[in-house]
C-alpha cells in the first residue's frame, strides 16, 4: 500500500480523476494538509466525501503574506482545529517560510503562528506536518521546546547540518517527485535511513512543469528503491509501517 503523507487535494479542480489515478497505482491513503484560513472547512468536507483522504489542519506560513487578516484569526483556527481534533491525524501544513516569503516584517507575525499551532499540536498530542524552508535553524531551535509526538519534515532541501540534526533526533522525511532533479532531495533519501522515509506529492504542486498527483509517489518509490538499493516491494512495506508510526490515525 501507498500513502501520500502531504497533498493539497482541496486544490485540485478534477478531484474524481485523481483519486481514480491514484488507485489505480495502489495508492490507498492521502493525507489532505491545511494551508490557508478559508481551506480548513473544505478539507474536513472533502476528506468526509472521499473515504481515501484523511485530513490535517494548520496554517501554512505563506498564508501571512495571502492573508492579512490571518493574526487575528488565529484563535478561530485553534477553535476550530480543536472542535474537530478527532477527525485529524496531524497538525500540518505549518512552519516557517524566509525563502519565498522575502518580506521581513512578516517574519514576527509567521512566528506567532507557528508558536500557536506548535502548542496546539502539544495540547491534542499530534503529530506535525512542518515546512522549514529557509527557516531551518529558527525551527530545529525551537522544537525541542515543544512535547509533540512525532514530527515530519516535508520536503526537505536544506542545509545538510540540520538534515543531519533531524536523522539524529528521529525525525521523518517525507520525499517528493523532486526526487528526480534536486540533487538535496537526493542527499535526503541517501542519508536518512530507511525507517524514517515517507512518501508524498505536496500535489498540485509542479514538477518540471507537470501538476504533481499522489499517482506520483509510485515512482518517487522506485526511484528511492534504486538509490538506497532496496527492494521495491520491502521498501514499500518498510514506508507502510512508518506511515502506521507517525500517522496512526489514518490506519
Ligand atoms: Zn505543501
Amino acid at each position: 500500500m501507498l500513502i501520500d503523507i502531504h497533498c493539497h487535494a482541496n486544490l485540485y479542480l478534477t478531484i474524481d480523476e485523481i483519486i481514480k489515478e491514484a488507485r489505480n497505482v495502489g495508492v490507498e491513503k492521502i493525507i489532505s494538509v491545511g494551508m490557508s484560513y478559508i481551506s480548513l472547512e473544505r478539507i474536513l468536507e472533502i476528506t468526509d466525501r472521499y473515504s481515501i483522504l484523511y485530513p490535517a489542519l494548520g496554517i501554512h506560513p505563506e498564508e501571512v503574506k495571502n492573508n492579512k487578516d490571518i493574526e487575528s484569526q488565529l484563535e478561530s483556527v485553534v477553535d476550530f482545529i480543536r472542535k474537530n481534533k478527532e477527525k485529524i491525524c496531524a497538525i500540518g501544513e505549518i512552519g516557517l517560510d524566509h525563502h519565498f516569503i522575502k518580506e521581513k516584517e512578516l517574519y514576527p507575525i509567521q512566528s506567532r503562528i507557528f508558536e500557536g499551532m506548535l502548542a496546539l499540536a502539544q495540547e491534542l498530542e499530534l503529530p506535525i506536518n512542518l515546512h522549514t524552508k529557509g527557516a531551518e535553524k529558527i525551527i530545529f531551535d525551537e522544537l525541542p521546546s515543544y512535547k509533540i509526538p512525532n514530527v515530519n519534515i516535508h520536503w526537505y532541501s536544506g542545509p545538510e547540518v540540520f538534515l543531519n540534526q533531524g536523522i539524529d533526533r528521529g525525525y521523518y522525511f517525507s520525499i517528493t517527485p523532486a526526487i528526480y532533479y534536486s540533487p538535496a532531495v537526493k542527499n535526503t533519501v541517501l542519508k536518512v535511513d530507511k525507517e524514517f522515509i515517507l512518501l508524498e506529492s505536496d500535489g498540485p504542486v509542479k514538477y518540471s512543469g507537470k501538476t504533481g498527483t499522489p499517482a506520483m509517489i509510485r515512482e518517487v518509490l522506485n526511484t528511492i528503491s534504486k538509490i538506497k538499493r532496496i527492494d521495491v516491494v520491502e521498501l514499500e512495506k518498510q514506508i507502510e509501517e512508518n506511515t502506521k508510526k507517525i500517522f496512526p490515525k489514518i490506519f
